[in-house]
């Protein structure tokens, strides 16, 4: 099977592409992002990659053509972008959609679209099935234009599934593990994880009582390929993720815990709008209800978050010692 993953070389993409070429697959990988997080699998005949945008039809056009499933990853995401460049985000994760739909659509391909928890907003009601209500705040708060950019993108998913398209939406929650961003930036895991490098207190944000269902890359991978691959998965929307609940207090300590620290030493309380200003909003509780992951695509998260954390921590310190280009970057840390 032929299969393009635009944002192949990104870090759920990257993920995806090596699932596929174990498959015995041939990958194009489709980014604008220089080739770091795929750099393993370069030398791998069947794996393809092309800096190319989203928003450049003709050139997506040639690779859609000969893809025979594709998968649509590429977006602005990240906090950070949100709240700094909300032009981008709506631009891409829209119109960048509209063009892969097209093609797809065009030479009738099989597709599947990368979607977010974060389109559900701050609805208080959880766990939160696939149909239920979208919660946002005012188009005045920055923090909302990537959930409605991504929503947007879901409705025209939706268009075309009425004009013929076969196209599934997963909707990841908190994924994590090797090759989640750059270290200080990023995702809380991320920012933690430079924290405990360097020995440095663990920044929690607010009182740590906000929770997320951390999901470790390679449960989140084997549910975007069912949703590819299985017929039954046509027209469907999943969540995909973990359903146990963390709250980010929890994390930090797990965190301290598997680096051989103490935790109630290495704990640092900040305040939200110390951090991201006074333009965001934070959601409280993020859980998914999978029902449908496990009966449709047939998978269950099995990584327990110690384990998922164990593997994230030891690639980054060995990244970070041996190829920090990977794991760190220039930008200061937002903590
Ligand atoms: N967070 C934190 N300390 C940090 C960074 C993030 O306590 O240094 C919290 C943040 O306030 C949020 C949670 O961790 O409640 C998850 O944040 P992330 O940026 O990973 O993304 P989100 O799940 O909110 O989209």
């Amino acid at each position: 099977m032929k299969v393009l993953i635009t944002g192949g070389g990104g870090f759920i993409g990257s993920h995806l592409a090596e699932a596929h070429l174990e498959r015995g697959d041939e990958v194009w990988a489709l980014d604008t992002a220089m080739n770091l997080k795929v750099r393993h699998l370069l030398t791998n005949p069947r794996f393809h990659y092309v800096k190319a945008s989203v928003l450049d039809a003709e050139a997506l056009e040639a690779f859609v053509i000969r893809a025979d499933l594709v998968y649509h990853h590429a977006a602005v995401v990240g906090v950070e972008h949100y709240v700094d460049d909300p032009f981008n985000v709506l631009n891409v994760n829209i119109l960048g959609t509209l063009n892969v739909l097209r093609l797809a659509h065009r030479h009738g391909k099989r597709m599947t679209f990368a979607s977010t928890s974060e389109v559900y907003g701050r609805n208080p009601k959880v766990p939160w099935k696939e149909d239920d209500d979208r919660v946002l705040g005012a188009t005045t708060t920055d923090r909302w234009c990537y959930s409605t950019s991504k929503a947007a993108a879901e409705h025209y998913c939706w268009a075309f599934r009425r004009m013929g398209l076969d196209v599934s939406v997963v909707r990841y929650f908190n994924i994590y593990g090797p090759r989640l961003d750059k270290i200080d930036v990023g995702r809380v895991i991320t920012i933690f994880m430079g924290q405990l490098l360097r020995e440095e207190p663990l920044t929690i944000i607010g009182d740590g009582s906000q929770t997320r269902c951390f999901t470790f890359v390679e449960d989140a991978v084997r549910a975007t390929m069912a949703a590819g691959l299985k017929p039954e998965a046509v027209g469907h929307a999943f969540n995909v993720g973990d359903d146990r609940e963390t709250s980010i207090l929890d994390l930090a300590t797990t965190m301290l815990k598997i680096a051989g620290r103490e935790p109630g030493a290495h704990l640092k309380y900040v305040k939200q709008e110390e951090v991201y200003g006074p333009r965001y909003e934070d959601i409280q509780r993020r859980v998914p209800d999978i029902t449908k992951m496990k009966t449709i695509l047939k998978v269950r998260p099995q990584t327990s978050l110690e384990e998922g954390l164990r593997a994230t921590i030891d690639w980054f310190r060995y990244e970070s010692e041996h190829r920090p280009s990977l794991t760190t970057s220039s930008m200061e840390a937002k903590g």
